[in-house]
C-alpha cells in the first residue's frame, strides 16, 4: 500500500510498538479497547508528579497554582480540539461511561417524569444502553431503541417514527464500536431538535479517528474517554452545552462542587466544577491536552485518510482469506473490521492471532443487543489507529490464513 503519510516517524513514539509478543513482534489491533500512549503523554505525567504535583483550586502556594494552570488549560485545550464554544462547557469525569451516568442522573432529575421516553439505537455499546435502563426504572419511563438493517445501518425512517412527544433525550453512537459504522449524527441531530428533542452522542470511537464539532453538529452532549485518544486512562470528557449544564442539579456531592456548605443548606460552585466533585485528576487532564496536541499536530484530516486506506487495503486483503465473513456489508467503516473465520469460534482465533503476535478483541464487544439483532454471538474485532501498517495487515492475513488451515 502507497500512503505519503509518514507511518514510521509516528511509530518511533510508541515505545511499546516496538515489543514481541511470543517472539513476533508485536501488532497491535485492540485499539477501539485502549490506544497506546506516546512518549510525550507519559513525560508529562511524570513532569507533572516531578514538578508540580499539588491539589488543584485550592491552596495559595505556588505548586497547587501550577496544577491548577496546567488543570484549567487542559479544559481550553479539549474545548477547542471539539470546537466547543467555551471551557465552561468542558465536566471532567472518569471515563465516556460516567459521562453517560452523568447526563442520565442529572438530566433525568432536571427534565424527566413518569411516562416519558428515552430514545437509543440497537448498536449502542452497553455504557449508552444501561444508565438509561437505570434512568427508567427509577422515573417508570420507558427506553425505545431505533432498528438498524441486516448490515448493521441505522433506519432512519424509523428513527423519525419513534421521535414522539414522550422523548426527552435521544442518546446515541457516533461511530459503532463493533461494526465502525459512523451514524449520520448532523441530520440525526437536525431532525430530533425540529421535535424539541436533545441530543447526546456518545464519541468514544469518533475522536481518535476524525475532526469533530460539537457546534456544527449542534450535539447537546458529546462524550469521549481519554485513554481511548492516546491519553491515560481514568479520564473523560463530557461536553453539554451551558444552558442544559446550568439546569442540571450535581451528580455527586464533595469538595469542589459547592459554594458554601451550611448544615441547613448548601449552595453548588458554578458550572463546570457543580459536576465535579472531589479531587479531578488533573495530571491525567494535563496528560490528555498532551495527547490532544500530539493528534493535532499530525491532523485528524490526515489521520483520516490515511485510516480509511489503510482500513480498505485490510479489506481487501483480509477478504482473499478463505473463511472470512466480515460483520456488516456497508460502504465505508472507521477503523475496525469486525469478523468470523467460518467454522471457527471467535475466541479460538483471537487466542491463536495472540500466539503469532497480534492483539485483537474477541466476544460481545460490549454491544449484546447488536450482536442479538446480527443473529452472533461473538465475533473478532480488528481496531486499527494511525500507527499501524500495511504490513501489519499483512501479518494479520498471514496468521489468518494459517488459522484457517489448522482448522480445515
Ligand atoms: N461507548 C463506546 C462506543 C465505546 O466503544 C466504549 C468503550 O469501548 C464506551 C462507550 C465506554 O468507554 P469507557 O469504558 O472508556 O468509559
Amino acid at each position: 500500500m502507497e500512503s505519503k503519510f509518514d507511518v514510521a516517524s509516528i511509530r518511533k513514539h510508541f515505545p511499546i510498538l516496538e515489543q514481541k509478543a511470543y517472539g513476533h513482534p508485536l501488532v497491535y489491533l485492540d485499539n477501539a479497547a485502549t490506544t497506546q500512549k506516546p512518549r510525550s503523554v507519559v513525560k508529562k505525567i511524570e513532569e507533572a508528579y516531578f514538578s508540580h504535583n499539588a491539589n488543584v483550586h485550592r491552596a495559595v502556594h505556588l505548586l497547587s497554582q501550577q496544577a491548577t494552570e496546567a488543570h484549567e488549560a487542559a479544559r481550553v485545550v479539549v474545548q477547542q480540539f471539539i470546537n466547543a464554544a467555551e471551557p465552561d462547557e468542558i465536566v471532567f469525569t472518569r471515563g465516556t461511561t460516567e459521562s453517560i451516568n452523568l447526563v442520565a442522573f442529572s438530566f433525568g432529575e432536571a427534565f424527566c417524569r413518569e411516562g416519558d421516553e428515552i430514545l437509543i439505537s440497537s448498536m449502542e455499546h452497553h455504557s449508552n444502553i444501561v444508565p438509561w435502563q437505570l434512568l427508567c426504572e427509577r422515573k417508570k419511563m420507558t427506553l425505545k431503541v431505533i432498528p438498524i438493517d441486516d448490515n448493521g445501518c441505522l433506519l432512519v425512517d424509523e428513527y423519525e417514527k419513534l421521535l414522539g412527544p414522550k422523548v426527552k433525550l435521544l442518546a446515541i453512537t457516533h461511530v459503532s464500536n463493533v461494526l465502525g459504522i459512523e451514524n449520520p449524527i448532523k441530520q440525526i441531530i437536525e431532525k430530533a431538535h425540529k421535535q424539541g428533542v436533545p441530543v447526546l452522542v456518545d464519541g468514544a470511537q469518533a475522536v481518535a479517528h476524525m475532526p469533530v464539532d460539537v457546534r456544527a453538529l449542534d450535539a447537546d452532549f458529546y462524550t469521549f474517554s481519554s485513554h481511548k485518544v492516546f491519553g491515560p486512562t481514568g479520564v473523560g470528557v463530557l461536553y453539554a452545552k451551558r444552558s442544559f449544564l446550568e439546569q442540571m442539579p450535581p451528580y455527586q456531592g464533595g469538595g469542589e462542587m459547592i459554594d458554601q456548605v451550611h448544615f441547613e443548606k448548601t449552595t453548588y460552585n458554578r458550572i463546570p466544577f457543580k459536576f465535579e466533585a472531589g479531587t479531578p485528576d488533573f495530571i491525567g487532564t494535563a496528560a490528555l491536552a498532551e495527547a490532544l496536541r500530539f493528534i493535532q499536530e499530525i491532523g485528524l484530516d490526515k489521520i483520516a485518510d490515511y485510516e480509511k486506506q489503510l482500513v480498505n487495503y485490510a479489506l481487501q486483503e483480509l477478504s482473499k482469506v478463505e473463511g472470512f465473513q466480515l460483520l456488516g456489508n456497508i460502504p465505508e467503516r472507521h477503523a475496525i473490521i469486525p469478523f468470523q473465520l467460518k467454522g471457527i469460534h471467535a475466541y479460538d482465533v483471537g487466542l491463536l492471532l495472540d500466539k503469532l503476535g497480534i492483539a485483537v478483541r474477541t466476544g460481545h464487544h460490549c454491544a449484546q443487543p447488536l450482536m442479538e439483532r446480527l443473529a452472533v454471538d461473538s465475533c473478532v474485532r480488528a481496531s486499527f489507529a494511525f500507527y499501524n501498517t500495511s504490513s501489519e495487515v499483512d501479518r494479520l492475513q498471514a496468521a489468518l490464513k494459517k488459522i484457517y488451515k489448522m482448522f480445515n
